[in-house]
């Protein structure tokens, strides 16, 4: 991403929250312009308060933004805070404390954890780059995603460029919705017209946003202006004013959809068009009304095209406000289909219903009766808003470190919620017992501890249950690790590793020597019953040598050609959880290794599996980035002969097309970075990744 000269950007791990990135810096290298719009909120956080009374600035050096705590109704202990968090930064970047800003986002009413900002920040300035994606990171909360983005324009011959980032996502509401926003650039332009720029921004933009109707008592929009570009500086409100003003209103609007595409729970970006108002506030207004009334953000949820609530919402606005619009002269539209002008307009539902499946919903008014026009974004409302937003302050707990982070143990959540969850479950256990599931456990849910353990925790739960599962584990970067540390190195065609006879041997000894027992070993601790098994052991797997494509040699890479259903069968019968590392016996007697995404394909075959599970990085397949829920074989097939799958993810599809084909029903792909996955994929309906069914 492009970014103004000058700037630098780091995001780290402060240890404010448990285990994410919550610590973020932005940096001029010379003084900036500074200005900032911050929540009409009168709850207003501590860093709220400092930063307001400060700006706008000529002499601004940096920001430093942390997530986890909003030090917000935290007294003036919390402005203590404040002043010791701004003197520490600018001590260690060698400025002035006045050049330095701060703003703060997460839960309220807890003392800030001063001593794990201060200790962070030297790494936090070590990792100074220019680059925003890091600290875009650091400042999210709830968010799913980052947000960024970047404009450039030409004044006075000189390229300008302006970047932002920006976090959601709940508590985002009309008067100033965005929590927190930074956007730099490399312009010159006096401080009090970089504020009233931002000002104008904030009124299209950020004000003409609403997520869920609750203000926030942290939100801050901050921009930084630090005159590299060498432009000749902006002095009046001239014609160069007012096109860095409509970049900044452009850039401010593209982050503006995004929080609301990423609200809390929200599944649907929802933005409303009124034109025909007396003026343009009049049409903000009725826009954020519709986009905040919860009934149309239920029917957006549901793809309901009901758009007499639109309406609705809309002529309670009017009347409770007084405006002079009529809404029976109105038209609607809906997904682009006319639903209303002057009368309810007869369409096909189920082809509007249909159109509002989609991930962006835009409805527009259009109420004859003047000039004045306006946008504005929200979001669907989901049962998931609930259920985050219910829980989240019962949830939250000091840690021992003195950080925040969550208690989600279920004893926390209200009875009716256990009930139902007990049921849905209990309801699952009675089709699972004696059903067979390959998993194929690869990606991070090998790598780290935390995952591991909770991997294990999930199947010796399921094997109590009655689910009789069986583990095909990969190697994935512990083999690579090891190769070089051996001075060897790691190469790929097609997502299959290149093996030559001495790699065999290092595959071999990390495969069953380490992955196959650290494995068995925590199983074990779990509750016992786990068997580590490698392909040779009892000729479980035959192999045969394969090459790759246009006769490619692979070295000591194989495929199976013949499963030991017997030996499965006979550990199964015994009530054991066969954990198999992937190596198999050629007829030659040599050892090869075989891709563990293949083997659990022939696995799951072989034994008659009703379920194949892959946990491997991503979420899903993706197309175009995003995951696909569903597809058939034929679809996936059809998949293969594009160009969205790649890499890991081929072996994966070949071995899904071989397993279906093989009579395996269903065939999941999910995502083994979230923990327990996998009882989140098997004891619930719509499951989590991509399902493949035959
Ligand atoms: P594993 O350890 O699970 O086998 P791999 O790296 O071998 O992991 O395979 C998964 C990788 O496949 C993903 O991390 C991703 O980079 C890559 N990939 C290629 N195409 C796609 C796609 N269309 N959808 C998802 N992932 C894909
Ligand atoms: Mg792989």
């Amino acid at each position: 991403m492009k970014v103004p000269v000058g700037f630098t950007f780091s995001g780290v791990h402060a240890g404010i929250k448990p285990n994410r990135r919550d610590l973020a810096l932005i940096c001029s290298d010379t003084p900036c312009a500074a200005a900032g719009c911050f929540t009409a909120n009168k709850a207003k956080a501590a860093p709220v308060l400092d930063a307001e009374q400060r700006l706008p600035s000529t002499d601004a050096r940096a920001i430093i933004i942390n997530s986890g705590n909003a030090n917000a109704l935290t007294g003036p202990a919390g402005l203590d805070d404040v002043r010791t968090i701004l003197e520490q930064t600018a001590q260690a970047l060698g400025i002035s404390p006045g050049a330095v800003f701060s703003a703060s986002t997460g839960v309220i009413g807890h003392r800030m954890p001063v001593g794990k900002i201060t200790s962070a920040l030297p790494n936090l300035i070590v990792n100074l780059r220019p680059e925003p994606e890091a600290s875009a990171e650091a400042i999210m909360t709830t968010d799913t995603r980052i947000k960024t983005a970047t404009r450039s324009l030409q004044i006075g011959g000189q390229e300008v460029t302006l970047s932002g980032i920006c976090k959601g996502s709940g508590m985002i509401a009309p008067e100033l919705a965005t929590m927190i926003a930074v956007v730099v650039t490399d312009c010159a332009i006096q401080p009090s017209l970089l504020a009233s720029a931002l000002q104008q921004a904030m009124v299209t933009s950020f004000n003409s946003l609403t997520v869920d109707n609750d203000m926030s008592t942290n939100d801050a929009v901050f921009a930084m202006a630090n005159g590299r570009s060498k432009n000749p500086p902006i002095l009046d409100p001239g014609s160069d004013f007012s096109r860095f003003s409509s970049a900044l209103t452009e850039l401010c609007c593209e982050l503006a959809r995004e929080i609301a595409a990423d609200g809390e729970g929200a599944t649907k970006l929802f933005e409303v068009r009124v034109a025909g108002a007396p003026t343009d506030e009049m049409a903000r207004d009725l826009a954020k009304a519709v986009a905040g009334s919860n009934l149309v953000k239920a029917a957006i949820f549901g793809a309901d095209p009901n758009w007499g609530r639109i309406l609705a919402a809309a002529g309670a606005r009017a009347g409770s406000r007084g405006y002079p619009v009529d809404p029976f002269q109105a038209r609607v539209r809906l997904q682009d289909v006319t639903v209303f002008d002057r009368q309810p307009m007869v369409d096909d539902p189920t082809s509007l219903r249909s159109k509002m499946r989609s991930p962006e919903i835009r409805a527009e008014i259009d109420f004859r009766a003047g000039p004045g026009h306006a946008t504005s974004w929200g979001c669907d409302l989901s049962y998931d808003y609930v259920k985050i937003n219910a829980d989240y302050s019962s949830l939250i707990v000091q840690t021992p470190e003195g950080g925040v982070g969550k208690d989600d143990r279920l004893s926390n959540y209200s009875p009716t919620f256990k009930a139902s969850l007990l049921v849905e479950a209990l309801s699952y256990i009675a089709k699972f017992s004696g059903k067979r599931c390959v998993i194929k456990y690869g990606g991070a849910a090998m790598v780290k501890d935390s995952l591991k353990k909770s991997f294990c925790e999930d199947i010796m739960l399921l094997w109590s249950v009655g689910l009789r599962p069986i583990i095909v584990h990969g190697g994935g970067p512990e083999i690579t690790a090891t190769l070089e540390k051996l001075g060897g190195k790691a190469e790929f065609v097609d997502g299959i590793r290149i093996t030559n006879a001495s790699d065999v041997k290092v595959v071999e000894m990390v495969l069953t020597g380490a992955i196959n027992t650290g494995l068995v070993t925590l199983l074990n601790q779990e509750g016992g019953h786990a068997v580590g098994i490698s392909g040779k052991d009892g000729a479980l797997l035959r192999a045969r040598k394969i090459t790759g494509e246009g006769g490619r040699d692979l070295g000591q890479v194989g495929e199976v050609t013949r499963v030991n259903r017997e030996f499965l069968e006979m550990l199964l019968n015994q009530g054991y959880v066969p954990v198999i590392s992937p190596v198999g016996i050629g007829e030659d007697g040599l050892s090869y290794n075989i891709n563990a995404d293949a083997v659990a394909a022939e696995v799951a075959a072989a034994i008659g599996a009703s379920k194949l599970i892959y946990l491997t990085d991503v979420p899903g397949i993706l197309r175009h980035g995003e995951l696909v829920s569903d597809l058939t074989a034929k679809q996936l097939a059809n998949e293969l002969e594009g160009t969205e799958i790649s890499g890991g993810m081929k072996p994966k599809v070949k071995s899904i097309l071989r397993a279906l084909s093989g009579g395996v029903e269903r065939v999941h792909i999910i995502d083994g970075r979230v923990p327990h996955t996998v009882i989140g994929e098997l004891f619930t309906d719509r499951g989590v990744g991509t399902l493949i069914t035959g």
